[in-house]
């Protein structure tokens, strides 16, 4: 039995896919933690960061890239966001497929302070 996300990657289970590439899948986590919570995952199933070899130094770093382009898309590079790797159970990690989080979208301090003036 394939892992849950190799299962949304062969479209056996449905997700909000915002992208998708030969090699890579975006979507929406299912139980976000912040206003704008992706999941960036390869589309070869990967266990975690543990499993990485060689051979995937170019996919890692074509992750990042997307991530990068991802925020951009959404008009969060200058404003900043968050990208996670989990690693194993004690890294909080509970679906074993390699995947980064991405995670932004909240309000910035000046961004509260300015809702609250008068
Ligand atoms: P982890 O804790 O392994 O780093 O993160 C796994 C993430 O996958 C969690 O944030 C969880 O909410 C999300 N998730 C688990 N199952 C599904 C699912 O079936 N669909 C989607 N879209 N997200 C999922
Ligand atoms: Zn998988």
């Amino acid at each position: 039995m394939k892992c849950i996300f190799c299962q949304i990657v062969d479209k056996k289970i449905p997700a909000e896919i915002i992208y998708e590439d030969r090699k890579f899948l975006v979507f929406k986590d299912i139980n976000p933690l912040a206003p704008i919570h992706l999941l960036i995952i390869p589309k070869i199933h990967i266990t975690s960061i543990n499993y990485l070899k060689k051979d995937h130094k170019k996919l890692i770093g074509e992750m990042f890239l997307l991530a990068k382009d991802i925020a951009k898309k959404l008009k969060l590079s200058k404003k900043g966001y968050k990208l996670v790797f989990n690693v194993g159970k004690g890294g909080g990690q509970m679906i074993n497929h390699l995947h980064l989080h991405f995670l932004g979208g909240w309000k910035t301090d000046e961004e509260r302070i300015k809702s609250k003036m008068p």
